[in-house]
């Protein structure tokens, strides 16, 4: 029987932004990019987190414009603040738009879940799980209204920044090789976005979040604390991926990170290069073990948002990553705590710390 897998971190919303926003490709099977139902279901794939994702040009350019009228700099940055976070949202409500489209037209093959126990339904059902994520928190302003309205429709995951400076914190730029220890902490601003997270029961990210940021949501987070898809730093010293030390704290959390795809992410010389050998993400899952336990690891492909190994190639192909698992000499159990279980579990965790 193929092994399940339920994945923390896709960019397939953003995709499909680009090249179909009724959503209907995602229902079939193709080859644009890496996933869609068809795929999904030959490689095993009942579900997964996805990201809406804000790309950079949506932002900077309404920065530049807003410049361009205000050449004083200093009274004008407020207002392209305010411009770029209506941009952001106007972005992010577009892709959560085409999740809704995919559920509706979907008639029962894809469920919008919000639990766990959702998750495990839909499975039941045989239905995708799709669980909703916002990789960078630039749609929500100072007041974090929209993180209310969000959160009702359905997002349960939040990546506080992406790689860029916001009025929450600083992402960590993608350097190589570099430390992740680039730019300041968490805002004050920040510190409340994760207490709202907290209170909700949404699960706080610090995928592309500096290391600065990173300590402070261990110090401030009263829920386990995530990366739902970066590496071990000591591997590939990208500055995306997490020191030992960081790993050590999201054990102490009981938290989860989930294993990269991208082989920039992946490869001792940080190169994006398709022809990696899958024993490079063994390399990385026998480390993330070894410092989070096997209730730490689990994966976070990065699909349709990376270059991934060509031995992978698409949706289709994760059981050769489970095949390179066994022959790593990882057990059923293991492999399904990695694949599936794992993931679920810290969202349980996360939703037990809510208290709203
Ligand atoms: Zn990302």
């Amino acid at each position: 029987m193929t092994q399940r897998i339920f994945d923390g971190h896709n960019d397939a919303l953003l995709r499909l932004s680009r090249k179909d926003r009724t959503g209907a490709i995602f229902l079939g099977e193709g080859n644009d990019g890496h996933i869609d139902l068809g795929r999904a279901a030959r490689g095993g794939m009942t579900g997964g987190i996805f990201a809406t994702f804000v790309p950079p040009e949506s932002t900077d350019r309404a920065s530049a414009d807003m410049r361009q009228t205000m050449p004083d700099g200093s009274t004008g940055v407020p207002d392209i603040q305010r411009e770029g976070q209506q941009r952001a949202l106007a972005v992010t409500l577009a892709q959560l738009a085409i999740a809704l489209r995919i559920e509706r037209k979907s008639a029962g093959a894809v469920r919008i879940c919000r639990t766990p126990a959702e998750v495990e339904a839909a499975n039941a059902d045989d239905a995708f799980a799709m669980m909703l994520h916002m990789e960078g928190a630039e749609a929500i302003g100072p007041d974090l209204d929209e993180l209310e309205v969000l959160y009702s429709c359905g997002m349960r995951s939040l990546g506080l920044v992406w790689s860029r400076p916001t009025i929450f914190g600083h992402g960590v730029p993608f350097r190589f090789p570099a430390t992740p220890d680039i730019g300041e902490g968490l805002t004050e601003r920040g510190l409340a976005l994760v207490k709202s997270c907290n209170q909700l029961g949404i699960m706080v990210d610090c995928s592309h979040l500096n290391e600065k940021g990173f300590w402070d949501v261990t110090r401030h987070s009263q829920a386990p604390v995530v990366a739902t898809h970066s590496n071990a730093h000591t591997i590939c010293p990208v500055s995306r991926n997490l020191t030992d030390a960081q790993m050590d704290a999201i054990r102490d959390s009981e938290g989860v990170v989930g294993l990269n795809f991208a082989t920039f992410f992946l490869r001792e010389d940080g190169k994006r290069i398709a022809a990696t050998p899958l024993e490079t993400m063994t390399r990385h899952l026998d480390h993330m073990l070894n410092k989070l336990g096997p209730k730490g690891v689990a994966l976070g492909s990065d699909f349709d948002g990376a270059l991934v190994p060509v031995g992978i190639g698409d949706a289709a192909g994760l059981p050769n990553l489970v095949a390179a698992m066994r022959v790593s000499g990882y057990d059923d159990a293991l492999i399904d705590a990695i694949c599936y279980r794992n993931w679920l579990s810290v969202l349980a965790r996360t939703q037990s710390c809510a208290t709203l």
